[in-house]
This record gives structure tokens, sequence and C-alpha cells, in this order.
């Protein structure tokens, strides 16, 4: 059984790898800059879509710079919360354990924050339910 493991890439690392230049690294290089092991290079980070070039002996290439660039790249696009799918009158109902509607819902003054709770029932259940969401996006869905 293989699981497709995601590179484990922080802030940290990517900071160090500002060191590397613009030049063709070996890829057992790289794997010691990040203090990973070569393998996980191979099976992570190359499938991940980490910018490399083969040679004709197949030998993998990584320019520094491109992989500073996209290790960057990477770092923030996978830290960026997932847009919610929720509506603004929905919420998760953990009786029903899905989203519902909420019905007769009322809100309640946004905190220093910006951000309002939204509380009412069910419309399946009519157990209470809240949800915080960001005043912003709770107008902007009143006013469609
Ligand atoms: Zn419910």
């Amino acid at each position: 059984m293989t699981i497709q493991r995601k590179p484990r890439l922080t802030h940290a690392k990517v900071h160090r790898l500002k060191r590397l230049l613009n030049m063709n690294y070996k890829v057992t290089e790289i794997a010691e800059e990040l203090d990973i092991a070569t393998s996980t290079i191979y099976d992570t980070y190359i499938p991940a879509g980490m910018p490399c070039i083969q040679d004709e002996k197949k030998h993998y290439w990584v320019n520094g710079q491109d992989f500073c660039e996209w290790a960057q790249q990477f770092v923030t696009t996978r830290q960026r919360k997932p847009k919610s799918m929720m509506a603004s009158n929905q919420a998760f109902c953990t009786r029903c354990k899905t989203v519902i509607v909420v019905s007769s819902s009322r809100v309640s003054q946004a905190n220093y924050n910006g951000i309002v709770r939204l509380s009412g029932r069910c419309s399946i259940c009519n157990s209470k339910v809240s949800r915080f969401v960001k005043a912003k996006e709770y107008e902007n869905d009143r006013a469609k």
C-alpha cells in the first residue's frame, strides 16, 4: 500500500532555502539542505510538482532559486484556509451531522474582529445551532 504523502515544508525550512543559488543542485544536496532523506524528495517532493530537470543519465537536478520559489508558494497555498462552502444561512448541526439551513436565525453584534454569531434552530431536527461568520460575508450573502 502506498500512501501519497505531502512534503512537510515549513516556513522555517523555506527560509533556509533562500541561501540556495541560481544553479543546479543534486537531489542529495537539496535533501541535506532540508534535513530530510533523499528518498523523501523522490517520493513526495517531485510528485508534488517540485521543479527539477532530468539529464540523459536520468539524474535529477534542481535549480536552487526555482526550488526556493516553488517551496514558498507551496507553503503559502497549503496554509491558506479552504473557503467555507456554507452559505450564511447554513450551519453544521451536530445532531444531524450535516450542513443544514438555520431557521429563525438571529445574528449577534459583530465583535472587534468583525465576527458575528449566527444562532437559530436546525430546520430538520429543530435543535439549537450556532456558528460564527464574518460579518462581511454575512452581509454579502444577504445582499445577493
Ligand atoms: Zn439537526
